[in-house]
């Protein structure tokens, strides 16, 4: 962090001392620039290439330095470096985000919420890529694209387009149970700080023996729960954008640190043979009276960056960034993540994205591979480009530890139906909502209050696909939102 005290010398880009940064070189008083203005030219040349690509999804977010703390030792699951004795800690950088808005979109939009995690181990980075809600829109990954571009802006209007969103979640019921989630109160979270995280996905935690358990991470609020209604959220929408960056800024500048408690839900290979629900679909979830959570650590949040772009936006999470320990599972949307996070932040910030310092491990050394546009390293010097056995001995390599997984089944193009068992969990969702007073009608009134908006056949298509979670929830949600209905849409 440069001394604000110290005076400094002003300079161009190039360092050259300069008499005066709000003055051009020109011909007289009055006349033509010159090209040769250097500190002119440069400053409005990087001016104009300041804005690198805005991430396609997760664009607007906020983020913060912190540590994770082992509370309970896990090392009968994994031998993941993090977790080798209670009260180790580890640093990290966390970034939240909305998903679907644009890097100036409001910040309490009903959205679901990215909340990502960088640990610095010293066997690489481990990142978590979680969300707010346990489950997701999809489950196979090739409809990832088409998805998200029918939450965001019609090709023509570059309008929202409340027909696009309604006919693909109708046409692709599996997305349901997320579609609940996003409607109910925790689709509007009161802040960063009081939302939960989930792994969502299924991985592995392996042992360096070859063995291996199935896992998904739950990360609690120690905050507690704390939502915005529809109304309370449309008008913060309008009276402060950016209050959740405002909030977890200022929460952590008064020391205000907000924590998350980490549990772990485990099942053996053994296990998931008999296991109801597929633990590969990423719109279930291992229900927690059958996987009990257990609790691992906990991390807290306690310092602000001092630069946004250069700490945040340039921060490149990956579910591959993984550390010995930790394994993908064949959940397919998460292997489809493994390659697209990456490919996303070569294209937004270039292949050398590790070397940035927010990215770059503490620990890694891979003299294969080097060069590429803005190497800012020494590049690994003169170290041969290749393994050598010869002096000197340039690495060490450590024992193989992948988990023994085996597949068989011919290479084919699987498309996966939706049926009854998809409305199973919504179902469940239903009956979590109804525990507290006001949840089922605050989602009813919430999904309501945007369906009036689209056509009719849409409209229909959805009350059906809510009726088959819970007939209750489909008349209610049917009497809602024909009620809203302005006359001239209701043939
Ligand atoms: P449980 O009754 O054992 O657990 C329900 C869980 O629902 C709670 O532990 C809580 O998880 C979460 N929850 C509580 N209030 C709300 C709310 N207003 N909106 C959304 N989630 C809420 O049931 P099951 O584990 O059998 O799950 C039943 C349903 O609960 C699922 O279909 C799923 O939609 C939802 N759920 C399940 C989770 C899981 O991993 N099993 C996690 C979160 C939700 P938490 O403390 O994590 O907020």
């Amino acid at each position: 962090m440069p001394d604000q005290k110290k005076q400094r010398v002003y300079t161009d880009g190039n360092g050259r001392p300069i008499e005066n940064p709000k003055a051009s070189q020109r011909v007289g008083s009055n006349g033509p620039l010159l090209l040769q203005d250097f500190h002119l030219i440069d400053l409005l040349a990087h001016f104009d290439r300041e804005r690198i690509p805005e991430r396609v999804v997760h664009a607007k977010g906020a983020g913060a330095y912190g540590f994770f703390e082992l509370t309970d030792p896990v090392d009968d699951l994994t031998s993941n470096p993090m977790f080798r004795h209670v009260g180790q800690k580890t640093k990290l950088v966390c970034r939240f985000s909305t998903v679907g808005g644009e890097k100036g979109s409001a910040d309490s939009a009903r959205d679901p919420r990215g909340f990502a995690l960088k640990f610095y181990t010293d066997e690489g980075n481990w990142d978590w890529v979680f969300n707010n809600t346990p489950i997701f829109f999809l489950r196979d990954p090739s409809k990832f694209p088409m998805f998200i571009h029918t939450q965001k802006r019609h090709p023509q209007t570059n309008l929202k387009d409340t027909n696009m969103f309604w006919d693909y979640l109708s046409s692709n019921q599996e997305c349901v149970h997320q579609v609940m989630h996003l409607f109910s109160d925790r689709g509007t979270p009161y802040s960063y700080r009081h939302m939960n995280a989930y792994s969502g996905h299924t991985f592995k935690w392996t042992k360096p023996d070859g063995t291996y358990n199935y896992v998904q991470i739950h990360c609690k609020t120690d905050q507690g729960n704390k939502t915005f209604t529809a109304e309370e959220a449309a008008k913060m929408e309008s009276a402060n954008p950016d209050w959740h960056t405002e909030d977890l800024f200022n929460s952590i500048k008064k020391g205000e640190y907000p924590s998350w408690t980490c549990y772990v839900q485990v099942l053996s290979p053994e296990q998931v043979e008999k296991f109801r629900w597929n633990i590969f679909d990423l719109t279930k979830v291992w229900p927690q009276k059958e996987v009990p959570l257990r609790r691992f650590g906990r991390f807290t949040l306690n310092k602000n960056p001092e630069n946004y772009f250069s700490e945040i936006e340039q921060a490149a999470f990956s579910p591959s960034h993984l550390v010995p320990g930790v394994e993908p599972s064949a959940d397919p949307v998460l292997q489809a993540r493994l390659f697209s996070y990456p490919d996303t932040h070569r294209h937004r910030l270039g292949t050398n994205y590790q070397q940035i310092p927010v990215n770059k491990p503490l620990n890694a050394f891979n003299p294969f591979q080097r060069d590429g546009a803005m190497t800012v390293t020494d590049n690994y010097g003169s170290l041969p480009h290749y393994p050598s056995t010869s002096e000197p001995n340039l690495y060490t390599t450590v024992k193989p530890t992948q988990a023994k997984e085996t597949w068989h089944g011919a290479a084919e193009v699987v498309a996966l139906p939706v049926t009854d068992e998809d409305y199973v969990q919504p179902r469940a969702l239903w009956g979590v909502l109804g525990r507290t007073p006001g949840q089922q009608e605050h989602l009813v009134s919430n999904i309501a209050g945007h369906l009036c908006g689209a056509d009719k056949r849409i409209r229909e298509a959805t009350y059906g696909m809510f009726t088959r979670v819970h007939q209750d929830l489909g008349a209610r949600l049917r009497q809602e939102t024909e009620a809203k209905v302005p006359i001239s849409a209701r043939l």
